[in-house]
């Protein structure tokens, strides 16, 4: 793991939020990215080096629906940036934890994301997420 890359957080409405956390951060969101696989819309906020991910269900079999559903608003995951995605999910899946997606997908913000499942990570949703080259 090299370092924190953004931290997700599961909100009801996108663009109110984004009004919220530009406030709190005191910049605007630098973009916003559908994703269709996972019926979300997502937008991004720079801190430092690292970023903020706002995430809203487009429908109501996204994980983020199912989320707010169970949780309400709220830190969703933590994602972690690493060199090598598949010998980090190799190496995880040696020291017992479960892994959601064992197989990379595609995420925002061109990334390649697998998540670990938070019964093994008390409690914690940990993605894994490495930068796609061009
Ligand atoms: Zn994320």
């Amino acid at each position: 793991m090299n370092k924190i890359e953004h931290i997700g957080i599961a909100v009801k409405d996108l663009k109110t939020s984004n009004t919220v956390f530009a406030k709190i951060l005191g910049v605007s969101h630098y973009k916003e990215e559908h994703i269709a696989h996972e019926g979300v819309n997502t937008s991004f906020f720079k801190v430092g080096n690292e970023k903020i991910e706002l995430l809203e269900a487009v429908n109501s079999s996204s994980t983020i629906a199912k989320f707010l559903n169970s949780k309400g608003e709220g830190v969703h995951h933590i994602a972690f940036s690493v060199d090598n995605i598949t010998t980090e999910i190799e190496r995880l899946k040696l020291e017992g934890f479960t892994i959601i997606n064992e197989t990379p997908k595609r995420g925002a913000d061109n990334k390649l994301v697998a998540f670990l499942h938070p019964k093994t990570t008390n409690g914690v949703l940990i993605e894994l997420c490495q930068e796609i080259k061009p």
